[in-house]
């Protein structure tokens, strides 16, 4: 059928111009549909480029990104986003097979922009869970949750939102997608930088939190704790899909009472028995939510944490 193919050529050519010309002109009015894999991420987007975006996420707050399953209404939303940001495989493992369907120009990990861009603010599995464990408690733990598929990407401790400056450069690699997608780039740098600005103000507390001890739930604080200059002690388990023994956390409560540290724990978490057992021995319990569900903006999120912090510091000396 040799007649077809110049027809064929010029639909091609017709719907491409019709594609572009409503979506250029539409640039201007219409806010870029963005999804994220979880709230925190949606947040520091949303605050950063206001209404020059439009924001959804997936994971309800309540969910751990560790054990969770998409469902079909997920993946309609991922169909009809024009960008899909995340962090990475090693933490939203529910989501990675059916990004192999998409274009990769329209996803973005902040993993791999974070490597590209400031690998140096990047915390690498070993080295946050020395950090978590104390140098005592190193065979507590055959295997962190995170790092079952050992590869490179992997072995990169994925909490990267819990780092002031980590939300900023995110909020870079988000500018850079819209930029070259067509927005205004001044706009778009002046939105960064207005959002940089507000964080390092309702923050500027953060000095009196410096070396306060903590012991968390799971491992997901290092970044907070290299932001805020914080010492996490111990991790109460260090896998978060096994249930702390008692005999665990009975030596750690102990530790607390001596040693005038902070216990976090989160709501993602079944923590009924650990905040019993602590709250037994006296110990300081804040409960931090690192899926920010009561939050709404990044700024507000990591305040309220530095206040939590804050108050306990206040509580233990
Ligand atoms: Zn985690």
């Amino acid at each position: 059928m040799p007649t077809t193919k110049p027809i064929q050529a010029m639909i091609v050519i017709l719907s491409l111009l019709s594609a572009l010309a409503p979506t250029s002109h539409a640039r201007a009015e219409e806010p870029v549909k963005i999804l994220t894999s979880i709230k925190p991420l949606a947040l520091i987007i949303e605050e950063a480029f206001g209404e020059i975006v439009s924001v959804d996420y997936l994971l309800p707050p309540q969910a751990s990104p560790h054990h969770y399953s998409l469902k079909p209404s997920d993946l309609r939303k991922l169909n009809q986003a024009e960008l899909f940001v995340w962090v990475g495989p090693g933490l939203e493992n529910f989501v990675s097979g059916i990004l192999k369907n998409r274009p990769s120009e329209s996803t973005l990990s902040l993993l791999e922009a974070m490597e590209l861009s400031s690998p140096n603010l990047l915390i690498h599995l070993d080295e946050s869970e020395r950090h978590s464990h104390g140098h005592q408690e190193v065979s507590v733990h055959s295997e962190s949750a995170h790092a079952e598929d050992n590869n490179s990407e992997h072995a990169i401790d994925p909490h990267l939102w819990l780092s002031r400056s980590i939300a900023v450069a995110a909020a870079q690699a988000v500018g850079s997608y819209l930029t070259e997608h067509g927005n205004d780039s001044e706009a778009v740098l002046g939105a960064i930088g207005t959002f940089a600005e507000n964080l390092t103000a309702a923050t500027q507390d953060s000095g009196k939190v410096d070396d306060l001890h903590l012991i968390t739930y799971h491992n997901a604080f290092a970044y907070l704790a290299v932001d805020l200059k914080l010492i996490i002690t111990d991790v109460v388990t260090p896998q978060t899909d096994v249930n702390p023994g008692a005999r665990h956390i009975v030596q750690l409560s102990e530790k607390t009472h001596s040693q005038q540290t902070c216990v976090i724990v989160e709501p993602q978490f079944n923590s009924g028995l650990v905040d019993k057992i602590f709250r037994q021995k006296g110990a300081h319990i804040i409960e931090v939510d690192p899926m920010a569900g009561e939050h709404s903006s990044y700024t507000e999120f990591f305040n309220t944490l530095l206040k939590q912090l804050i108050a306990c510091r206040s509580q233990i000396s």
